[in-house]
């Protein structure tokens, strides 16, 4: 038996943002509910006219009272949608994996990827699940049976945790869906080099796969070089540059569970560890220390945490961005490299470019961007949502 769907209208003049495809619908634009949809219920959205625009999931817990599923009308939310759903997303990303050196990547990336709150990562064999939506939630058995016929012979993982969740009125789960004989750290693949992840205690599901390009990038272009690798997490762009002839790499990292990873992963690739060096400190100070100690670098990467969590701490994370470039400016051989980033979603480009070249002037350095970075392929952005294009990063020459 099919129940017709409950029915959500929005207020006049609140249709703009659905009919140019953003998925959100905040409490504001809600006129009335018709029905009494539980948390995660589809519901039929439609225009204060009475048009079909789409179908959502209800989430009456969050400032996002729905985010759509499609804005196909009336058409079925069901498990033939997710799995039509499912198989493009791991479709489009083919091109990731096919060459056999890489088998670390996002297969479904929430609203990018047209499932809001889905966030799927694949370390090998092992599937990282999150359901961070009350949507996502309401579909997770259905979700995760589709997923286990695509990926039969892979432990699943679900990482259920952090603000999004507790945000929809969701608590925390984490550990394995089914049983798994499988310990953590597992190994992962990244252009054939091998980093060791943890999706039970590591941050996010495990690693930065966004960086992905960002590694390889650096990897091309630091032989011979003196590289300090800022919030160096588990060494990601430290085995990258050892791999492309770095001299010496230090990797800097307030985590000591994160530098102990990193430095597995330093070995595990045959790297001599002459090459390489770490330091357990806050980089705000290290590269003070530097600076004092006079010491020089040839190419420096800040890949710092979000700074702004939301538009209101943008001031005050402008000023931490500019004091990082600032110092790591100063410690720039001439000549060198800055490979600079912001993954707060609220930090735009334009602000960035502003706050790197206000870092060069008060460094007293010329200093051009050789190229403008970004999330890698598997992690969409959306363009109807500007801050789904949440990385942004500048590779400088620093003269
Ligand atoms: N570049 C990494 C990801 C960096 S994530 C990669 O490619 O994998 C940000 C890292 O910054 C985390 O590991 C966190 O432990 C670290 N961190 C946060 N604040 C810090 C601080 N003030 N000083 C040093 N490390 C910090």
């Amino acid at each position: 038996m099919i129940t017709p769907l409950d029915i959500l209208t929005l207020k006049p003049g609140r249709e703009d943002s659905v009919l140019r495809r953003h998925p959100w619908i905040f409490s504001g634009a809600v006129r009335n509910v018709d029905g009494t949809p539980q948390p995660g219920d589809t519901v039929l959205v439609r225009s204060s006219q009475g048009e079909t625009l789409g179908a959502a999931a209800w989430s009456p817990d969050s400032q996002i009272r729905a985010r759509l599923w499609h804005f196909d009308g009336d058409r079925a939310v069901d498990a033939a949608f997710f799995r039509e759903r499912l198989d493009g997303a791991i479709r489009r990303r083919d091109a990731i994996t096919a060459d056999g050196q890489t088998n670390a990547l996002r297969l479904i990336s929430s609203e990018a990827d047209g499932m809001p709150g889905l966030i799927v990562d694949r370390y090998g064999e092992v599937l990282v699940l999150q359901f961070l939506s009350a949507g996502a939630e309401r579909w997770r058995g259905p979700l995760t049976d589709l997923l286990r016929e695509r990926f039969p012979a892979a432990a699943f993982y679900e990482r259920s945790d952090g603000d999004a969740r507790e945000k929809e009125g969701l608590h925390a789960r984490c550990g394995f869906i089914g049983s798994s004989e499988l310990e953590f750290p597992c190994s992962v693949l990244e252009h054939g080099l091998r980093f060791a992840v943890r999706p039970d205690t590591g941050h996010k599901t495990g690693f930065y796969l966004d960086q992905r390009d960002n590694r390889v990038l650096l990897g091309s272009m630091c032989a011979g070089a003196e590289v300090l690798n800022c919030f160096s997490y588990t060494g990601g762009f430290a085995v990258f540059a050892l791999a492309g002839g770095a001299s010496h790499v230090t990797d800097v990292d307030v985590s000591a569970e994160a530098l102990a990873l990193a430095r597995d992963n330093v070995a595990q690739n045959g790297f001599d560890a002459a090459r390489y060096s770490q330091e357990e400190a806050d980089v705000f100070v290290y590269l003070r220390r530097c600076r004092d100690e006079r010491r020089q670098f040839d190419c420096i990467v800040l890949d710092p945490p979000k700074f702004a969590a939301s538009k209101s701490q943008i001031d005050k994370a402008a000023r931490g961005y500019k004091d990082i470039n600032l110092l790591a400016m100063k410690l720039l051989r001439p000549g060198g490299l800055l490979f600079t980033f912001s993954c707060s979603g609220h930090m735009q480009l334009p602000l960035f470019q502003k706050i790197v070249a206000d870092a060069a002037v008060d460094a007293g350095r010329n200093v051009t961007a050789q190229r403008v970075m970004t999330q890698s392929a598997d992690h969409p952005i959306l363009l109807s949502i500007p801050e789904s294009w949440y990385l942004k990063g500048l590779l400088c020459r620093v003269d």
